[in-house]
């Protein structure tokens, strides 16, 4: 259980970017093995009261006044339990990165809809995207990937830290594909049909698209946690497309480490 006596929000006054503001809550709290205790962080930072529970037609909500005296968070628990601790840490960043404007008079409240083309919009989109940049920079650590990033892709790696992590599959495989050394990318579907992609910089792109069926033989045994692909990087050269818990790489030039995997 980390301490947090060394936590103070003052301290974080003069940061404005996300990962910045994360970092510097990361060392205060210095190293955090299992989960990051998020409303416990949350509660030293001057959020009176965070409230983890069923509600209707939002994610999260943080209520807060123009000068952050001190926050309420909301987090919907509808959608599981770690889905609410990201709600909590995105609720969070909003309310550290004071030059976020609130939603409306009681603060910020949080939904998953569409966004338009307005002036407004782009503001509301670009807090939206910062606080979920804080989020994940708080809650998957850049030091908890360090010891497999430079292993082959391997989604076992994913597997292990979503668990350690108490962090979705889903978040988790992005951060993973984002900080892993080598290009990776990765296929999200649901039922068989894609979702989206995820790839690294300069990763070729790829023959699957939004929409479109998954081949069956890529299917075959997805349901059982028996998919051949499991561990395996299909060929940057096949036309397959994969599952989400397979990952398509191309094999860094670095030489596989040689320390324990994560
Ligand atoms: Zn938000």
């Amino acid at each position: 259980m980390p301490d947090l006596q060394n936590l103070k929000r003052v301290d974080l006054s003069d940061l404005h970017q996300p990962a910045q503001i994360a970092n510097r809550i990361h060392r205060a709290l210095s190293q955090v093995e299992g989960p990051v205790p998020a409303v416990r962080i949350a509660r030293a930072l001057d959020i009176s009261q965070v409230r983890l529970d069923k509600f209707d037609g939002f994610e999260g909500m943080l209520l807060t006044d123009r000068r952050r005296s001190d926050g309420v968070i909301l987090a919907n628990t509808c959608r599981g339990d770690r889905r609410a601790r990201f709600t909590v840490a995105h609720e969070l960043g909003h309310f550290l990165m004071e030059r976020h404007v609130p939603s409306d008079e009681a603060g910020f409240r949080c939904t998953a809809g569409d966004m338009q083309e307005t002036r407004e919009m782009q503001r509301h989109f670009r807090q939206e995207k910062e606080a979920n940049r804080f989020a994940i920079e708080l809650l998957a650590p850049g030091a908890a990937f360090k010891a497999c990033a430079n292993l082959a892709p391997d989604l076992e790696h994913v597997r292990k830290l979503s668990t350690r992590l108490d962090l979705s599959k889903e978040a988790t495989a992005r951060r993973y594909r984002e900080l892993h050394e080598a290009q990776v990318a990765m296929v999200f579907h649901r039922n068989g049909l894609v979702r989206y992609v995820d790839r690294s910089d300069g990763f070729p792109p790829p023959s699957v698209k939004k929409d479109t069926t998954l081949p069956a033989s890529v299917l075959t045994g997805v349901s059982s946690g028996t998919c051949p692909n499991w561990r395996s990087p299909i060929p940057r050269t096949g036309s397959t497309a994969l599952p989400w818990q397979s990952c398509r790489c191309r094999r860094s030039t670095r030489r596989r480490a040689t320390g324990s995997p994560c």
